[in-house]
């Protein structure tokens, strides 16, 4: 994400031109030159208020970047998040940006809880790790985080249910607090419910899912559709580092794909070197090279 959203300065510029000749073309037919003029005006208004708004816009993300990143925030981070921990320096500071423009324009509503500062920082960390790779991303498909106090059934009625999160196409993401607590407590098991359901948001198309990330056109689009599938096969036959969620619905494989990709990336690039290799160019990212650079294993 960037202080100023890409193409902002353009779109204010256009938006302007045209509120100004819409404003003459409306105003002289209907009334004359006394209308062009008054659509004048009327038309220089608006594009001055699209102006403040997108200004707007850019102050409230320099406002959340103003101060330096606050100690605890990171202390937090280092603690809750290993992903955050095999990041190299400059990533992290990267991430640290993301993270306070993401919080600055998101919503992210508690139901029945509260959304703490703590939670609001692991949900802002589940999606910044997708984005990370990517300075223009902006989330613009999401509209809104919600927090439940537990699982939930498919009435959102909430309790010891089947469900842990869900993304709507739409753009709501709900996730449940305890599973979202448990995915950061355990870094390697290869779950984990916030990247999960972000991940979905990646593959909101035109308010479909379709199990292929949006940025995949043509040919790697087919790439990614038959390693999918062959993937999806071998989960069927035995075990994999993909967990069995996927082994039906390519949606579904996307969601574990890039839970995994994270949470076990040396393990991936190993078992699964053609996922691992579409996964890395496609977000930018390589965390099998960040674990070898700190000398992890597998
Ligand atoms: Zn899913």
């Amino acid at each position: 994400m960037r202080v100023e959203r890409p193409g902002d300065r353009r779109f204010a510029r256009a938006g302007g031109i045209l509120a100004v000749a819409a404003g003459l073309l409306v105003g002289s037919a209907l009334a004359g030159v006394p209308g062009a003029a008054a659509g004048l005006i009327a038309g220089l208004l608006l594009g001055v208020a699209l102006h403040r708004v997108l200004d707007h816009r850019t102050a409230r993300r320099r406002a959340a970047l103003a101060a330096p990143f606050p100690g605890e925030w990171r202390e937090f981070l280092l603690e809750a998040y290993d992903h955050f921990e095999r990041l190299p320096e400059d990533w992290r500071r990267r991430f640290e940006k993301d993270l306070r423009l993401f919080l600055a324009e998101k919503r992210i509503t508690g139901v029945g809880i509260e959304a703490t500062e703590e939670l609001r920082l692991l949900v802002a960390a589940s999606a910044v790790t997708l984005s990370l790779g990517w300075p223009d991303y902006e989330w613009d498909q999401l509209t809104e985080v919600l927090l439940y106090a537990d699982n939930f059934d498919r009435d959102y009625a909430v309790g010891d249910s089947e469900l842990s999160g869900m993304a709507h196409p739409w753009g709501t993401v709900i996730l449940s607090v305890p599973a979202l607590r448990q995915s950061f407590e355990h870094p390697d098991d290869g779950y984990h419910v916030g990247v999960h359901e972000f991940a979905h948001i990646l593959d909101v198309d035109h308010t479909h899912f379709d199990g292929i990330p949006v940025g995949f056109y043509g040919a790697r689009a087919r790439e990614w559709v038959e390693a999918a599938e062959r993937e999806m096969r071998r989960l069927r036959r035995g075990p994999s580092a993909f967990d069995d969620y996927g082994a039906h619905d390519p949606v579904e494989f996307l969601g574990v794909a890039v839970e995994a990709f994270f949470e076990l990336p040396q393990e991936v690039r190993r078992r699964h070197r053609e996922v691992y290799s579409l996964l890395s160019a496609y977000f930018g990212q390589d965390p099998a090279a960040w674990d070898d650079a700190r000398g992890l294993d597998e």
